[in-house]
């Protein structure tokens, strides 16, 4: 999963692009870069969160009106430096560089119909196919270049590209992944999430539709499509509103806060537990969902475990021995609050029921009576190949384990999820969600070579 923003025409647009990056940092925490162009092509990129990928002093290089962000969580390749976005290359003097967030399907079949036709490749990310499609393709107009070359790519994409002066930003057919369209002092701006448009004070304009490729020069917007799906639904991806966009962001036509409040609503309707003291959440992850349950029901809403805000990614420490505080440090459950009661903890998903065992753990050392677990989306037993790093079948506990079994791990008195049908109910239009994860039902064709390090093997065995 990624974060990307870009801005089209403004005097600090490499300042802008960070400020859009820091609210889009929830996106990918492994790694930071902008690009931007005066004439001359920028870029800095580095590891780590993006205040620190990006400091103030490599940030002054970054000149130019036209610059591009991503911040980035890998989906494929591994976290090296090579494949830190935006990458960048240079053609016939101009420069090209592309933000991605998303995951291509048919990448193993480009890449080697370009290795046959001479390309080099210099990374194990899926997005440096779409670079040498662009400079293969011949470039007249860019509607057409652009057309003709993201037609070839299968898979999840939103992407921006900064070529030359130019900013373009596509969003792939079946519009798995967000990308918005802001406007400030004039200018265009892109980002994955709405809530990035309302740091930087831009007004939110709309979604880059499903297909849509956007090409912005100056402050003169142009737009359009690729050919559209025979099926006609959209696959936007429905963990996006369960858990990993922003809630104080607008994606998909919906308030991810309002969405999850609603999951919540609907969780305690399938599974009303009216005997409980208090509802609380795992935070943040199970906040909204909390709300949602603990009024749908008339239950008082308790915060039962209070997050650490400073741990930095340094505490993230190999052995055993520190992993276990790692855990402890991050939640605190609130003694007072849980001794001696029933409660409910709202969770927003279950992934490889690891961390969840470790909440409840804690909260049992607290003393509560009864613990009934509540999660606001059903049971995750596939994997994702557009975007969301979810580990394979056998690391997916619900893939594995019944609810029986996994309520027994995570050592729960009772444990519940929403349905399909529940959680669609509540999206305002639920014929267009991706819910392959939970129902193993890919409506892009997923790769036979499935590996997050596919490109990587190719490289080292060369
Ligand atoms: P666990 O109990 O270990 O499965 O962790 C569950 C929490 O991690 C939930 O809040 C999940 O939504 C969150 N989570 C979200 N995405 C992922 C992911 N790709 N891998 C693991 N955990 C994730």
């Amino acid at each position: 999963m990624c974060g990307i923003i870009g801005v089209a025409n403004h005097e600090d647009a490499a300042k802008i692009a960070f400020l859009g990056l820091y609210a889009l940092q929830h996106r990918g925490e492994e790694a930071a870069g902008i690009a931007s162009y005066d004439g001359n092509i920028h870029i800095v990129k580095n590891p780590g969160l993006v205040a620190d990928a990006l400091d103030e002093k490599s940030m002054e290089g970054l000149k130019g009106k036209v610059a591009i962000g991503h911040c980035r969580y890998s989906t494929t390749g591994s976290s090296n430096y090579k494949n830190i976005q935006p990458f960048l290359v240079t053609h016939k003097n101009r420069p090209i560089a592309v933000a991605h967030n998303g995951n291509l399907t048919n990448t193993e079949t480009l890449y080697a119909k370009l290795e046959e036709e001479g390309s080099i490749f210099q990374t194990s990310m899926d997005t440096e196919v779409i670079v040498h499609l662009l400079v293969k393709t011949k470039n007249g107009d860019m509607q057409a270049w652009f057309r003709n070359v993201l037609s070839q790519l299968q898979g999840a994409y939103s992407l921006i590209f900064l070529v030359g002066d130019t900013l373009v930003g596509a969003r792939d057919p079946n519009g798995f992944r967000p990308l918005c369209l802001g406007k400030l002092d004039g200018t265009y701006v892109l980002a994955s999430e709405s809530c990035a448009l309302d740091l930087i004070k831009a007004k939110f304009v709309r979604e880059i539709e499903p297909g849509e490729i956007i090409i912005i020069r100056g402050n003169n917007m142009e737009s359009c499509y690729l050919p559209r799906k025979a099926k006609g639904n959209c696959s936007h991806c429905i963990f996006e509103n369960v858990y990993f966009a922003r809630p104080d962001s607008n994606i998909f036509g919906d308030n991810v806060y309002e969405v999850r409040k609603r999951l919540g609503r609907q969780l305690a309707k399938e599974h009303p537990f009216r005997d409980a003291d208090l509802v609380m959440a795992i935070p943040d992850s199970g906040n909204y969902a909390a709300i949602g349950y603990a009024q749908e029901l008339n239950l008082p809403l308790e915060i039962g475990m209070i997050r650490n805000h400073y741990i930095g990614r340094t505490f993230i420490q190999p052995s055993q021995f520190m992993r276990d505080f790692r855990v402890r440090v991050k939640l605190n459950p609130i003694r007072d609050v849980i001794k001696g009661k029933k409660i409910v903890v709202v969770e927003d998903s279950i992934v490889r029921g690891t961390t969840s065992r470790n909440r409840i753990e804690a909260l049992r050392e607290v003393g509560p009576k009864e613990i009934h677990m509540r999660i606001s989306c059903p049971p995750i037993k596939s994997p994702c190949f557009y975007g969301i790093d979810f580990p394979s079948k056998g690391e997916l506990i619900a893939s594995n384990k019944s609810i029986k079994e996994i309520s027994k791990f995570i050592n729960v008195d009772s444990l519940e999820y929403l349905s399909l049908e529940g959680m669609l109910s509540v999206m305002k239009d639920s014929k267009d969600f991706c819910h392959a994860c939970f129902t193993g039902k890919y409506p892009v064709e997923i790769p036979k070579n499935t590996s997050k390090y596919l490109l990587e093997g190719k490289i080292v065995k060369k």
